[in-house]
């Protein structure tokens, strides 16, 4: 097991420095009123600054991303990120500029905004796009008040429901209260699809829309989309397409040609931005042009050559996000794009699709599986045979997984599969590196039929064990606590 980490305030010794400052020559050194100075210095710790390097660098090395190991996500694409992307985001140009400069100054990205937005709309199949929102959430939260402004616009405030399949990520019944809406569910065929009869009967006067993810989260193409597009539509409601992971129709299948009239991606994940530590990142959003007098203001707009903001859109909904949204994650969207091609993007699904075929047609040789084959750039699988036959849960084979170097797969989702293990490659990993994983599953289940009670202490070489999860979301602790004798 590995030795304990000591914590920076641990490793602090008195009167130790990074930095040498010479002595103050001011005399009066602050003029701040005496009653507001601290009565005590404040506790920071002392360090060398080899001393601070080793430390970040060793807790760095503690925690799992792209860039160390495989991380097959579902729903959530850990690609790699190419460095391209980061030395154009690293650019002076770009990172020197300030939001509130005139406009006449910031030319270059304006106009990058600018052909962010027609790209994006190129790759969805919209008429507008705005880079605003700053994450996938927001962007559903964004789509969802343009279907809000167009019903009002046209005299429907009776629309006040959203329909949503059984199989969505949490975020869109999240986002579509969070409007206000009613959230009305759809259920599933046994197949995994969602379930057209049913919609057929749930659509009517008081539908404001219905929001999709095809390919879903079981990794299947909704074939009956466009039967879905037109009950949705006939009923007098609207499409919104949750793109957050485009990883298996990106350069194939445009969202706006199988008619939806909203959809928002991520940039932070087909896109090629790297997350997972709490951003930032972007999830702008699309619309057919009906939508697009409800954008968010500013608008890139272009007068007679030159760029300006427009914040005074009458219909806009508003802004969603301070100032244009996280402009450097733009710029490696931007990066992305044009570095990869149309080709390009299109392989990028290919491949993530294949790579997905790849590890599920093994796979269903071991475990349970509950989708249908061939899948997207996803599949599930469910541990509840396993976990029948020998009590190990996906939840243990999740914590095996951390010891062979291996971050797990996102577990217990989608909520219709029961002890569901959800896989998404990416195209970004080579051969061996499935074939590496489909044997760690193999021989985590031979484990667990060999001595089921060693898989519930998993993961037995990671710098901590097993946590009590609710405890650390409900009472983290955030803040170093000084002991009685320091
Ligand atoms: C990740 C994801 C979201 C939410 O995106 P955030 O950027 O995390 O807010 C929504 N829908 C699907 C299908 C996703 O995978």
């Amino acid at each position: 097991m590995q030795q304990q980490q000591k914590l920076i305030f641990e490793k602090s010794v008195s009167g130790r420095r990074c930095t040498q400052l010479p002595a103050c020559d001011i005399e009066n050194k602050t003029a701040l009123p005496q009653d507001l100075l601290r009565e005590e210095a404040p506790l920071l710790p002392e360090i060398a600054e080899v001393d601070l390097v080793r430390h970040y660098m060793a807790l760095s090395r503690k925690a799992h991303g792209v860039d160390n190991g495989f991380y097959p996500l579902g729903s959530c694409t850990m690609k790699y990120n190419p460095r391209l992307n980061e030395e154009v985001a690293a650019m002076p140009g770009f990172t020197d500029i300030h939001p509130l400069q005139p406009t006449a100054s910031v030319q270059g990205a304006l106009k990058v905004m600018q052909l962010l937005q027609q790209y994006l709309a190129e790759i969805t199949g919209m008429d507008a796009v705005t880079l605003q929102p700053a994450a996938g959430a927001q962007g559903e939260w964004t789509g969802l008040l343009l279907i809000k402004a167009y019903h009002e616009a046209h005299g429907e405030q009776n629309r006040t429901k959203i329909l949503i399949p059984d199989s969505a990520h949490g975020t869109n019944p999240a986002s579509a209260a969070m409007c206000g809406f009613q959230v009305v569910h759809v259920p599933c065929t046994e197949d995994g699809f969602v379930d057209v009869a049913a919609l057929r009967s749930l659509a009517g006067p008081d539908t404001a829309g219905l929001m999709l993810t095809n390919p879903n989260t079981l990794g299947l193409f909704e074939k009956d989309s466009l039967e879905m597009a037109d009950i949705i539509h006939k009923a007098g409601g609207l499409l919104y397409y949750d793109g957050a992971n485009l990883n298996a129709i990106m350069g194939i299948a445009r969202p706006g040609d199988l008619g939806f009239d909203v959809c928002h991606l991520n940039l932070h994940k087909t896109f090629s931005t790297p997350h997972g530590g709490g951003g930032p990142g972007s999830g702008p959003v699309g619309c057919k042009k009906a939508l697009s007098p409800y954008l968010p203001n500013p608008i890139v707009e272009d007068e007679n050559g030159q760029l300006t903001l427009n914040f005074d859109n009458p219909n806009s909904i508003g802004q969603v996000k301070a100032f244009y949204g996280n402009f450097l994650v733009y710029l490696k969207a931007f990066t992305y794009i044009l570095s990869s091609g149309a080709d390009g993007l299109k392989q990028a699904s290919q491949g993530a699709v294949l790579n997905a075929n790849y590890m599920l047609y093994q796979l269903k040789e071991i475990f349970h599986l509950n989708n249908t084959f061939p899948c997207m750039h996803e599949f599930v699988l469910s541990m509840e045979d396993l976990k029948e036959e020998t009590g190990v849960s996906a939840m243990d084979v999740a914590k095996a997984l951390l010891d062979y170097g291996i971050h797990p797969p996102t577990m217990y989702f989608p909520l219709i599969v029961p002890e569901a293990l959800m896989v998404e490659p990416t195209e970004t990993e080579n051969k061996e590196t499935l074939d590496f994983a489909i044997e760690t599953f193999r021989k985590i289940k031979e484990e667990a039929f060999a001595d089921s009670a060693k898989l519930h202490q998993y993961p037995l070489q990671t710098p901590v064990r097993r946590l009590d999860e609710v405890q650390a979301a409900r009472k983290p602790i955030l803040k170093y606590q000084k002991s009685e004798n320091q």
